[in-house]
C-alpha cells in the first residue's frame, strides 16, 4: 500500500533539492580556498578584496611598501547579503569574488608587488582574485550585450559617516563645475566613462555622478549619505577615496575594457549589524536594479537569466550558430549559418586565461584541455560575433 504521507514528504524533498540546484550560484575555489567565485547570472559583479580573516603561518606578514593591512571588516558578509537581497529581488544572482585572505597576508587592490610582496603563495591567491574578476566580467558582458556594472566593495573606518564612491577621478575634481567633469578627459579618466556614451536616460558625466538619478543621489534618498552625489556633490574637504587598483584596472578607465563600475567604501554603521547590513543590502538591491533600468533599459525584475539563455549556445534550439558535440572528449565542430566567412576561435577557462587559439577549420581538437566549463569566442574582423560556453568531458 502507497503511503501518501511520506510519498508528499518525498516528492517535496526532490522539489526543494531541484530548487537549491537551480537556485545556488557555482562556486570556484582558488588555492587552498583562499579566493572563491561565486559565478552569477546577473550584470552585477561584487568584488571583496579586504574582508578576509584566514591568516595560515605559511605566508609571511606584508612588510614591503609600507603596507595598509586594516580588514574591511564585515564586508564579505555585507557582500553576501546584498548577494541574498538580489536574488530575492530578481531571483538570480550577481557574480561575486572573495579574497578570504586576510590584508596582513596579500592585498587584492594593489599592484603584484605591493599586494604579494614576492611571496609565491600570495602572488598565486592575488592572480586568481583578479582573473576571477575578469572571467565574471567577460561572463557578464557576454550574457548582457555589454552592460556590466562592476563594484570594488570596500569599508572605510573615517567620519562623516557616508558612502564613498571611488569613480577614479580625484576629490578635488568634485570641486570643477559640471562642464569641466563633461570634458573628454574627466570622461576618459572616469570608472563610468563608458556609460557617458551608452546610457538611455540622456545623462551626461555630471547628472551620472550628482543627478538626480546618479547612483550617489539615489543611496542618498534611501537614507544613506553619499559622495558624490546631488545632496554632496563635492567631498566638503573631507579625505576621499577615489578608487584602488581594481576600479583602474577592471573598468573602462583601463585601456580594452567597457565595462563601468566603482569602488564603494561602506561606513561603518551600515556594517556594524546583521541589521544594518540587511537594510543596506535591500536597498542597494533595489537601487542597482533601478539604476540599470534608468541607464542601460535593461529591467531586471523580468529579465535577468533569460538574457544570458538567449546568448547562451548550450541551448541548440534557438540559434543559427551551435557547438557541436557539447559536451565534447577531443573534437567540436561550429555549425554557423549567417557567420560562413573567416573567423577565429578563443577558447579562455574559467580563470580567464586563454587556453586556445584557432582560425576557422571545419574540426577543433580540444582533447589536450582539463575537464571543465570554458568560453569559446568567435571572433571575424577582429569583432567578437558570437560566444558560447563549452563543457569539455
Ligand atoms: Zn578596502
Amino acid at each position: 500500500m502507497i503511503n501518501i504521507s511520506k510519498m508528499k514528504n518525498y516528492f517535496f524533498l526532490i522539489g526543494l533539492v531541484l530548487i537549491c540546484l537551480k537556485t545556488k550560484a557555482q562556486v570556484f575555489y582558488g588555492m587552498n580556498n583562499y579566493t572563491q567565485y561565486h559565478q552569477g547570472n546577473l550584470p552585477i559583479i561584487i568584488s571583496v578584496p579586504h574582508g578576509g580573516l584566514v591568516a595560515p603561518t605559511s605566508i609571511p606578514d606584508r612588510t614591503c611598501n609600507n603596507p595598509t593591512n586594516v580588514t574591511d571588516s564585515r564586508t564579505i558578509e555585507l557582500a553576501r547579503q546584498i548577494d541574498t537581497a538580489l536574488f530575492n529581488l530578481t531571483a538570480c544572482r550577481p557574480h561575486l569574488i572573495i579574497c578570504n585572505l586576510r590584508r596582513t597576508k596579500v592585498d587584492c587592490n594593489r599592484n603584484i608587488s605591493e599586494g604579494a610582496c614576492g611571496n609565491s603563495q600570495a602572488e598565486t591567491v592575488w592572480s586568481e582574485f583578479q582573473h576571477f574578476i575578469d572571467t565574471a566580467q567577460f561572463i557578464a558582458q557576454n550574457q548582457y550585450s555589454g552592460k556590466a556594472l562592476y563594484i570594488d566593495l570596500h569599508g572605510h573606518g573615517k567620519m562623516p559617516y557616508r558612502l564613498e564612491l571611488g569613480y577614479g577621478l580625484s576629490g578635488t575634481s568634485y570641486n570643477s563645475t559640471d562642464s569641466v567633469l563633461n570634458t573628454a578627459s574627466n570622461i576618459a579618466a572616469s570608472s563610468i566613462g563608458d556609460l557617458v556614451h551608452t546610457n538611455v536616460s540622456g545623462s551626461s558625466h555630471s547628472e551620472l555622478l550628482r543627478g538626480k538619478n546618479a547612483l550617489g543621489t539615489m543611496l542618498a534618498n534611501a537614507g544613506f549619505p553619499s559622495i558624490p552625489s546631488q545632496q554632496s556633490p563635492n567631498t566638503g574637504g573631507f579625505p576621499y577615496f577615489n578608487g584602488g587598483y581594481n576600479t583602474f584596472n577592471h573598468t573602462c578607465i583601463a585601456q580594452g575594457n567597457t565595462v563601468n563600475g566603482l569602488q564603494i567604501e561602506c561606513d561603518s554603521i551600515v556594517r556594524a549589524s546583521y541589521l544594518n547590513r540587511k537594510k543596506f543590502a535591500d536597498s542597494v538591491a533595489s537601487i542597482l536594479v533601478r539604476y540599470i533600468f534608468i541607464h542601460q533599459n535593461l529591467n531586471l525584475l523580468t529579465n535577468c537569466g533569460l538574457i544570458s539563455d538567449s546568448k547562451d549556445n548550450s541551448d541548440l534550439e534557438v540559434h543559427s550558430i551551435r557547438i557541436f558535440p557539447n559536451p565534447v572528449s577531443d573534437f567540436f565542430q561550429i555549425s554557423s549559418e549567417d557567420n560562413q566567412g573567416n573567423y577565429e576561435i578563443v577558447i579562455k577557462n574559467n580563470f580567464g586565461a586563454l587556453v586556445f587559439k584557432a582560425n576557422s577549420h571545419s574540426k577543433f581538437n580540444v582533447s589536450h584541455l582539463p575537464s571543465g566549463l570554458y568560453f569559446v569566442s568567435m571572433i571575424s574582423n577582429q569583432q567578437q560575433v558570437w560566444s558560447g560556453k563549452l563543457v569539455k568531458q
